[in-house]
């Protein structure tokens, strides 16, 4: 198939394939001229994983600029949830956007925003107590609203986090942030008040922290992501969040839920924390809850709402295009049963990893739940190998942690797709193991 054949490919035809067509090198010409170009004006920030420059999208398929099509197992960071382009999502996007832009909720009664907030106030994991939201840009202004929230209605300023999580890049989030020490490096100081325990651990906080730094009468919110995502897509210990939980109601503190990566749909629930059984105080989401629009939310118990007029808002926070995404986005994953397909999508992906890691050992470890899955290999550089191996073969995943890979598909990702993701992920596996031994 030509470069141009593969243009023309309705949303259909190519949300249909599974397998990807590669018509250059990767990356091809067009995408290397676009590098060389983008290299000389954008900041030198961007960490940029591997030279994959697309053009347009379908489901799960995505066309690069040179017309290859690779097949997407990281929905754009865990964020297109219902695909690329799903035609309802674009239908409403294109139908709000001629029809109002902008105009400010913060400021204003912007009835798609309550709209909106009317929908995640009742998805709320809060065990049927009422709920309010408030909607932001991204989600590490989700946290932040989060965190100032937590303060304002405890009245306390510390604040604890985990080592290992990600929670975004402005102050307040990456001062919680605590995965790679590069996130935080030449930015200091951060902000005061914020301490770190073990994600996982049983003791850390009352053994060390209650005990030799702060009081826990003085803590307003210990701030947790249900699933460690950016940190290595690993799933907490049994019975851990009931420890948080009963810690948190023993000393007054809010139990803040950070479920921007692993949140709608992606675990096979609507909330990842549902399959923990505890209910937390704040939730925030983002990523996939408008399908690739940008949209934050962070959502309260109603009674801890208690903030004045005017102590938080947003120009475009809940932006009226961004909510009409995030309506359709919700929609489409109850019409059409996405959080089943995740589950189920999700166990071949599991069962198919486990074979091939008795194949090739040097997939060390294998964790994840639905379309939530982290591989671990002996260090960075393997994992980096294997990542690169796989896109060079037109699959695209990403790396997490010290030393894994994740795998975080759209939620559309179909059974047919998946059988030949795992067959291009084990020939670059072996690829890899081969180069090494
Ligand atoms: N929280 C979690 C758990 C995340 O994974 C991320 C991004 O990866 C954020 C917050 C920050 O989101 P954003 O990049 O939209 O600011």
């Amino acid at each position: 198939m030509s470069g141009a054949d593969a243009s023309t490919l309705t949303y259909d035809g190519l949300s249909g394939l599974n397998r990807p067509k590669l018509i250059t090198e990767v990356p091809g010409p067009e995408a290397m001229a676009r590098i060389e170009r983008d290299a000389k004006v954008t900041s030198p920030s961007l960490p940029r994983a591997y030279p994959f420059v697309p053009r347009r999208g379908a489901g799960s398929m995505v066309e690069d600029v040179d017309g290859n099509i690779f097949l997407d197992l990281n929905a754009g960071i865990a964020v297109t949830s219902t695909g690329h382009c799903h035609p309802k999502v674009v239908e409403a996007v294109q139908r709000q956007a001629a029809e109002l832009l902008h105009y400010s909720a913060s400021d204003f009664y912007l009835p798609i925003y309550s709209d909106v907030c009317e929908r995640l106030d009742a998805l709320a994991p809060f065990g049927g107590k009422p709920a309010r939201s408030f909607l932001a840009n991204s989600g590490t202004e989700a946290v932040e609203a989060a965190l100032k929230l937590a303060r304002f209605a405890t009245g306390r300023q510390y604040l604890i986090g985990m080592y290992q999580s990600f929670h975004g890049r402005t102050m307040g989030s990456v001062t919680l942030t605590a995965s790679k020490a590069k996130y935080r490096t030449n930015f200091g100081p951060m902000l005061p008040g914020v301490y770190h325990s073990f994600f996982g651990d049983f003791d850390y906080i009352e053994g060390v922290l209650f005990k030799r730094i702060v009081s826990p009468t003085e803590v307003a919110a210990i701030v947790v992501e249900s699933w460690l995502g950016e940190g290595g897509y690993v799933l907490p210990p049994d019975g851990w969040f009931t420890y948080l939980r009963e810690l948190c109601d023993k000393h007054g503190i809010l139990l803040i839920c950070d479920e921007v990566q692993c949140g709608v749909g992606r675990s096979g629930t609507m909330w990842a924390i549902e399959q923990e059984g505890i209910a937390p105080d704040i939730i925030t989401a983002g990523k996939g809850i408008a399908s690739g629009l940008p949209l934050g939310a962070m959502i309260a118990r109603d009674d801890l709402m208690t903030w004045d007029l005017g102590a938080h808002g947003s120009t475009y926070g809940g932006s009226p295009v961004s909510c009409a995404a995030a309506l359709a986005t919700l929609d489409v994953i109850e019409e059409e049963g996405l959080m089943d397909n995740a589950s189920k999508v999700g166990d071949i992906f599991l069962t198919g990893i486990r074979d091939i890691a008795e194949r090739h050992p040097i997939i060390t470890d294998i964790r994840g739940r639905a379309l939530w899955i982290g591989l671990g290999f002996a260090d960075h550089d393997q994992a980096a190998a294997v990542e690169l191996a796989s896109f060079r073969r037109g699959l695209l995943m990403l790396g997490c942690g010290d030393d894994s890979i994740r795998i975080s598909p759209p939620l559309v990702f179909r059974e047919d797709q998946a059988g030949v993701a795992l067959e291009i992920f084990e020939e670059a596996v072996a690829e890899v193991e081969s180069a090494g031994s």
